[in-house]
């Protein structure tokens, strides 16, 4: 068995986001498809005497001012040791490379990266379903970073359907502007009808007939992060302006927003751009990836 596992907790995009409605509990029932970036926060575990965690990278420093008992890496340690009857015996190490609060995921991301690291070196059977257990109570999004390949995000997260393969070439650029947003004041700051399913007819066999299917359909809670926090507009109407963006739209709840392109020569370029022009915030250039456990 392995002593030190190292699991990569890729970026999560939303590329459209549809409200469908609100349950009596006031979770809101979502139809999304997710897929997964090339920038990613690394979770590595080793076995240790007992739990601890430490985490670094360029934006450890929010996360250090919180309880790290509380930390989703922490919790999704201790739920899968308790699953197991077993004591979470582990030293964990979180890089954090992804902003927070920036609706890519990063905590949900973590958490299942955390999920299957331990599984590694605990040397579960890969189908044992203990980590699918035990994923929806750590967090809405966990169930589908867990899958971690291109999928369809229902109900409020535990449905999880593998979704057609994006098109050869699509790359992107990842912007947040240093504002975070919490998912929940988002939500409660929609208004107007509830959308219908966005599900795609076919698998898009290139970048343009991808792009008219996702402009098509929308992320519904841009609006009301925009509201929010109106830097969110500057970066849609920023990436939109780069030279080949096809498509831009804020991922989740925000504040990470996506700029589409054909070619990652394109992507660089437009980070390019977009760096120089703004300095405070964080541009990535990035590919989409077919599975998480590939990066
Ligand atoms: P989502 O897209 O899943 O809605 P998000 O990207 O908007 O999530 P996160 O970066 O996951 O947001 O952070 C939301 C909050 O979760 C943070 O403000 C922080 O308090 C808490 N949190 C706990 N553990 C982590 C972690 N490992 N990384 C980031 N945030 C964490």
């Amino acid at each position: 068995m392995p002593t030190l596992v190292r699991a990569a907790a890729a970026a999560k995009l939303n590329l459209y986001l549809h409200a469908l409605g609100r349950r009596d509990d006031g979770y809101h029932l979502l139809d999304s498809l997710v897929a997964f970036a090339s920038p990613h926060d690394v979770v590595t575990v080793r076995e240790s005497d007992g739990f601890s965690l430490e985490i670094t990278g360029p934006f450890a420093a929010p996360l250090l001012a919180e309880d790290l008992s509380r930390n989703l890496v922490t919790r999704a340690a201790r739920a899968l040791a308790a699953a197991l009857g077993r004591a979470p015996d582990v030293a964990v190490t979180l890089e954090k490379h992804l902003p927070v609060q920036g609706g890519i995921g990063g905590g949900s991301s973590d958490a299942a990266a955390t999920l299957r690291a331990l599984a590694a070196l605990w040397g579960l059977d890969p189908d044992d379903p203990a980590p699918a257990r035990v994923a929806p109570d750590l967090g809405a999004d966990v169930p589908v970073c867990l899958f971690g390949r291109t999928a369809y995000f229902g109900g409020v997260g535990e449905l999880v359907e593998q979704a057609p393969e994006l098109p050869p070439g699509l790359s992107l650029v990842l912007v947040n502007p240093g504002v975070g947003l919490s998912t929940k004041d988002v939500f409660k700051a929609r208004t107007g009808p509830w959308s219908q399913s966005g599900r795609l007819e076919r698998a898009a066999r290139e970048v343009g007939e991808f792009v008219a299917m996702l402009g098509a359909r929308d992320n519904d809670l841009m609006a009301p992060a925009i509201a929010l926090a109106p830097v969110v507009g500057q970066v849609i109407d920023a990436l939109a302006a780069t030279s080949g963006c096809h498509l831009a739209r804020m991922s989740g709840s925000g504040s990470t927003c996506f700029g589409l392109y054909a070619s990652r020569a394109d992507a660089d370029a437009a980070a390019k751009t977009l760096t120089a022009a703004n300095p405070g915030w964080w541009v990535a250039a990035a590919d989409f990836v077919r599975d998480v456990r590939d990066l």
